[in-house]
């Protein structure tokens, strides 16, 4: 939706018009900050948010994302009532299939850890896991890590459904509004976009996998870069169970989660560099035909209908950067590693306490941007 001449002055202009930046927009709005600006380049949900197959898990190995899994969740859950959308939420569980010892005792400890934090994540006996998914080959597998409150939903819904909550409360959205430049003085931050100029207070960054991009226009060296992950549907398929799981084999990374009337397959591609391509190629599909016949055999009988890519938005521990940054008034919230639709919700009321009290309900110092310059790396270690 445009509404017209872009305003001369706001209090916050969120740059990145996915499911992050909507998502601040509608906190900030339910928190009282309504003069508020959101600027999109092209349309809502253009970059990876429209791309994104929807995954939302607790599993993680680091309490600080198991936290942000636990209150977006519930959030989706709720979605029905906040935001009148139903979003579609599935809660059919993860599976972790475990091929390699250093995974099974790090799994068996991060369980330890998201049980301690109220998520029932169990450790499951290979043959356990051959009960959530009749067909699977157990070959290798040497253990497996099942949550039920797992799932994954609908992120163009979600979207919909925060833009349209944050606009209820007075947000201005503005979509084919590219910012171009952006500078300072000691008033604020004049956000340039090819029809007007725009006085913010302050700025949030929610740009994806182009943050690294929009901060390198206010000055700022934003560690987020792209990389490609390519998925595909098969055609109708009736020989595995439609309430499986979502299954990861972690050692290829190949996953597959019910698509009614199919499945969604996908793999990561730990050899390919950063690059900003999103098309998909027949190389990388054979190899995860391959990977996925060798776990579930039975989809040999399956055929693909189509596919797509689009890009992760990475930082160097695959944690988001959410908080303040050194130049006053510009903040991010951003670099989600391919996190971020299920972690969304929490990263906008994360941003909404930050902008009006400066602090957090929960320890947010894992994501602090500033925790690159002072050498307190903790690496997130679930990433698909
Ligand atoms: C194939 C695939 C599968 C995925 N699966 C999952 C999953 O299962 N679960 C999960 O949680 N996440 C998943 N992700 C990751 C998820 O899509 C992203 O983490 C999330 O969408 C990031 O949201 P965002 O709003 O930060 O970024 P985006 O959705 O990329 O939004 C950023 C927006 O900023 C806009 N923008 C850029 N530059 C400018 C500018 N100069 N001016 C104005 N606007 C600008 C872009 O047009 C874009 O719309 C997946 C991603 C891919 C590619």
């Amino acid at each position: 939706m445009t509404l017209g001449p872009l305003p001369a002055r706001c209090e916050v202009c969120i740059v990145g018009g996915g499911i992050v930046g909507a998502s601040v927009a509608f906190f900030l709005s339910q928190a009282g900050i309504r003069d508020v600006l959101l600027l999109e380049r092209g349309r809502y949900g253009d970059g990876s948010t429209g791309r994104a197959v929807g995954g939302v898990r607790h599993q993680f190995s680091l309490a600080a994302n198991v936290r942000l899994s636990l209150r977006s969740i519930a959030f989706y859950r709720d979605a029905q009532r906040i935001l009148g959308v139903d979003v579609e939420l599935h809660q059919i569980g993860y599976l972790f299939l475990l091929t390699n010892p250093t995974d099974v005792a790090e799994f068996a400890r991060a369980a330890g850890l998201q049980q301690s934090l109220g998520v029932p994540t169990v450790v499951l006996e290979p043959t356990q896991a051959r009960r959530l998914v009749p067909d699977v080959d157990l070959e290798g597998v040497l253990a497996a890590t099942y949550c039920p409150w797992d799932g994954y939903a609908d992120p163009g819904s979600a979207l919909d459904g925060l833009l349209r909550g944050a606009r209820e409360e007075g947000v201005r959205t503005y979509s084919d509004t590219p910012v171009t430049a952006i500078n300072r003085d000691a008033g604020g931050w004049d956000l340039v976009t090819p029809g007007a100029v725009t006085r913010a207070e302050r700025v949030v960054i929610c740009a994806g996998a182009y943050s690294r991009d929009v901060g390198a226009l206010a000055g700022l060296d934003v560690p987020v870069l792209p990389y490609r992950r390519q998925v595909y549907v098969t055609e109708p398929f009736d020989r595995l169970p439609r309430d499986m799981p979502f299954t990861i084999d972690f050692g290829t990374r190949f996953y597959i989660r019910p698509e009614p009337p199919g499945f969604l397959l996908g793999m990561d591609d730990p050899n390919e560099p950063s690059g900003w391509d999103t098309s998909t190629t027949s190389e990388f599909l054979e190899r995860l035909v391959d990977a996925a016949v060798a776990r579930v055999p039975v989809l040999a009988e399956a055929r693909v209908h189509r596919g797509w890519g689009g890009l992760y938005e990475v930082t160097p521990d695959h944690k988001p950067l959410i908080g303040a940054t050194p130049l006053p008034g510009l903040w991010l919230c951003c670099g989600f590693s391919g996190h971020g639709f299920m972690h969304a919700p929490a990263a906008g009321m994360a941003m909404a306490e930050l902008l009006t009290t400066g602090r957090t309900r929960d320890d947010l110092t894992d994501f602090d941007p500033g925790r690159f310059a002072r050498g307190e790396v903790r690496e997130e270690r679930y990433v698909i």
